[in-house]
């Protein structure tokens, strides 16, 4: 099982090697916060943090 890390585009966190949202390959492992996203259509924040996929984001990556 690999480490879970975030997306530096989208903030998403995955343990693939390449982003299953943007399919970029720039992660961080230092982050600040996470948010589990379960309706992203009905939740404010996610539409503020531009988030259109269901699933675990961190609230800042460094
Ligand atoms: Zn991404």
């Amino acid at each position: 099982m690999g480490k879970k890390k975030v997306c530096r585009t989208c903030k998403l966190f995955t343990t693939e090697d390449i982003c299953p949202l943007c399919k970029k390959s720039s992660f961080a492992t230092t982050f600040q916060g996470r948010i589990h996203f379960l309706d992203t259509k009905k939740s404010r924040i996610a539409h503020e943090m531009d988030v259109t996929m269901d699933g675990e984001y961190a609230i800042k990556v460094r």
